[in-house]
């Protein structure tokens, strides 16, 4: 981790004047307080005789998270917990108002212009079985926390108006909640509108591969409407039905842990997070640390009748908390640690890496050219997942023709999305979240995705000719791919 001179000076026990008079000779004005550039510091240590090593501090105390995040519960603790619900689907097809009647409040109506700009999550529930709901203002939002590590949505599930079908943004949830693994419920809305042809949406959703259980699928397709409320119920039971198939489990009695939602400053209460417990149970008074934030709980509150407060909340419940001394990001896992010293450390460390880290890659992500490094040596077949954009329906199915043809033992090519038009930040994030590179053929990326590629990391190939494609993907997997230039 790069130092400051002040603490390079109590390090090596040598005034930081001298320090500092020696970064002088170097040509370097520097302050007690400044973060001086590891090639510095070698060179001022060498100066003084002392030899540096640059530790990542950072990965002891990530290590101590992980030990604490991956400590595995005992078989005969694990207890059956809610399962958590994501509505994915095209804008206006009626997910805020299917998830008010589910909650039974009026939410789209008190949201400017009904456009959904917060994260919720509440709790319900329905013949004393618990379903928790995570809202998302749209896929990319929900993928965006997925990049971010944070995997708090059990089932998705995908809204489609009846009257609209699969519209572009709903092959791109398909996409999302696809890569993200977990299991499709599709509640078709706006069933009571006059005239619709639940026929045509369900052929719709069959295109996508996604085929309706009464049409012999595996794919559970309720028939709802947000407005009369027909088909609420069975959605839940639906919900309910799947969730018990996929028997999800946590240990109640274990320090808690999960994700931090969203967080804002309110100027009564300080900072207020939503957070989703995902396991163990959480109590008012723990000490908890989410990513450079910590502090001890001091009142908890239900998410959905924000005067009720809470004492504790078990796993699948979220809940608003008070007690971060700052507002932790969106999507950033939070734990409970026995020792409130130790959560300052971290929350202090992390805060000092991200003041000295002007480089927000953290991950490297698959590419062409580091690919045959990655399949070099390992035993299982790998998958090199990709997201194909393309100016016309058409490319896109000789692409994946072309794709279709490209057999190796040791690399899988997953299509993870394929859909027309330019690369968009949504594509990017999606990347990110499931280490894909993006193809963009005959379409270039805007500037804003262009821009978070490169700060992600994240590879954008473009082509205009489709055996161009394979061939590289061919150089790639064998380890023949020279540069782009
Ligand atoms: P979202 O963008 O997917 O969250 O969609 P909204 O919930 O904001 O709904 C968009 C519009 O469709 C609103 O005007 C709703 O009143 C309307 N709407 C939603 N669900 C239904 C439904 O089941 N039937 C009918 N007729 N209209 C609906």
């Amino acid at each position: 981790l790069p130092c400051t001179v002040r603490e390079l000076s109590e390090a090596a026990g040598v005034a930081a004047t001298d320090i500092l008079r020696l970064l002088m000779e170097e040509g370097v004005m520097t302050t007690i307080a400044a973060v001086m550039d590891p090639d510095l510091t070698e060179l001022v240590a060498a100066e003084l005789g002392l030899e540096v090593e640059f530790r990542d501090e950072l990965t002891v105390e990530d290590e101590y998270l992980a030990e604490i995040r991956d400590r595995e519960d005992a078989e005969e603790d694990l207890q059956p917990r809610a399962p958590i619900i994501t509505f994915l689907g095209h804008v206006d097809h009626g997910k805020t108002s299917l998830i008010d009647k589910i909650i039974d409040t009026d939410v789209v109506s008190g949201e400017s212009g009904g456009i959904t700009q917060h994260i919720r999550a509440y709790t319900i529930f329905k013949n004393d079985q618990q379903i928790s709901f995570v809202d998302t203002p749209g896929h990319e939002a929900f993928t965006e926390m997925r990049a971010r590590g944070a995997n708090v949505t059990d089932i998705a599930v995908l809204v489609v108006a009846a009257d609209d079908g699969i519209m572009p943004q709903t092959e791109e949830a398909i996409s999302h909640a696809r890569a993200a693994e977990v299991p499709i419920i599709v509640a078709l809305n706006k069933c009571d509108l006059p005239g619709v042809d639940a026929n045509q949406a369900m052929q719709g959703l069959t295109a996508q591969e996604l085929v309706p259980s009464e049409w012999g699928g595996d794919v559970e397709v309720v028939k709802t409407s947000a407005i009369t409320g027909e088909g609420i119920d069975e959605l839940l039971d639906t919900i309910l039905t799947v969730a018990e198939l996929h028997e999800f489990t946590a240990n109640p009695d274990r320090p808690a842990l999960g994700t931090c939602i969203e967080a804002q400053q309110e100027s009564d209460r300080g900072v207020v997070s939503k957070v989703m417990v995902q396991n163990g149970t959480l109590r008012v008074g723990d000490v908890i640390v989410s990513g450079q934030a910590y502090g001890k709980v001091k009142a908890m509150y239900d998410t959905l009748i924000p005067t009720a407060r809470l004492e504790e909340a078990g796993p699948s419940v979220p809940v608003n908390i008070t007690g971060f001394d700052v507002a932790p990001g969106a999507g950033e896992a939070f734990y409970v640690l026995d020792d409130i010293a130790k959560a300052r450390t971290i929350a202090e460390d992390r805060a000092h890496e991200a003041r000295n880290s002007n480089l927000d890659v953290d991950v490297q992500h698959v590419t062409l050219e580091n690919l045959f490094d990655r399949l070099d040596g390992a035993e299982e077949v790998q998958t090199l997942n990709i997201i194909l954009r393309a100016d016309v329906r058409g490319s896109i199915e000789a692409i994946q023709k072309e794709l279709g043809k490209l057999d190796h033992p040791e690399v899988k090519i997953k299509l993870l999305q394929k859909s027309v038009g330019g690369i968009t930040e949504a594509d990017v994030t999606l990347a990110d979240a499931s280490d894909a590179i993006i193809i963009g053929f005959n379409v270039v990326p805007d500037e804003k995705a262009r821009i978070m590629a490169d700060k992600r990391g994240v590879q954008v190939r473009r082509y205009e000719v489709i055996y161009k494609i394979t061939e590289d993907l061919k150089a790639a997997i064998e380890g023949l791919l020279k540069p782009e230039e």
